[in-house]
């Protein structure tokens, strides 16, 4: 559990510019007061820890990697299921202060638009959270939650199989 006193505290902005120059290492816990719209499409309590390493590319533009561990309660989207999840992930954003620049780079790298000098670590992260949402969390291929409706195969699926793997039943039976 996160303490009340922790869950109210402003998270400190990253000066980002400053961190790349140094090549720092930031490490956070964010809550869903951090993350607004997160917790729009996830239930209950959320707790995100992320680490934050800062540099700078070969045009001294600053960069930050990340790995991110989620929990959650989340929805399975084709059971419709509520179930506890976790969530992680890696990424590596290249920060740029204007339009132009994130459209040029776009292409070859995913970039990261700061409207000022200093980001907060739910602004770096948010996006990359919610693009990696599993629209299935049962494991395995299919959701096993599905299974009772369509399963087992029904007579009908499951009789043209079997006559294709016997092609000399239809043949015998023509000469009958
Ligand atoms: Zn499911």
């Amino acid at each position: 559990m996160i303490a009340p006193a922790m869950k109210t505290r402003q998270q400190e902005a990253l000066r980002y510019v400053e961190l790349a120059q140094r090549g720092a290492r930031v490490e956070r816990v964010l809550g869903g007061e951090d993350l607004p719209r997160f917790s729009q499409v996830v239930e209950g309590e959320i707790a995100v820890e992320v680490a934050l390493t800062f540099s700078r590319d070969e045009a001294s533009r600053p960069c930050v990697q990340g790995s991110f561990r989620a929990r959650s309660d989340m929805l399975c989207r084709r059971c419709s299921e509520v179930l506890p999840h976790e969530l992680t992930g890696d990424f590596e954003l290249t920060i740029v202060g204007d339009d132009a620049t994130a459209s040029m780079l776009g292409g070859e790298h995913d970039v990261l638009l700061a409207e000022s000098e200093m980001l907060e670590a739910a602004e770096i992260l948010e996006d990359e959270l919610l693009m990696c949402m599993p629209d299935q969390l049962c494991p395995h291929g299919a959701c096993e939650r599905l299974l009772p409706s369509d399963f087992p195969p029904s007579e009908a699926e499951s009789a043209p199989a079997a006559e294709r793997e016997n092609p000399f039943a239809a043949i015998a039976r023509l000469k009958d």
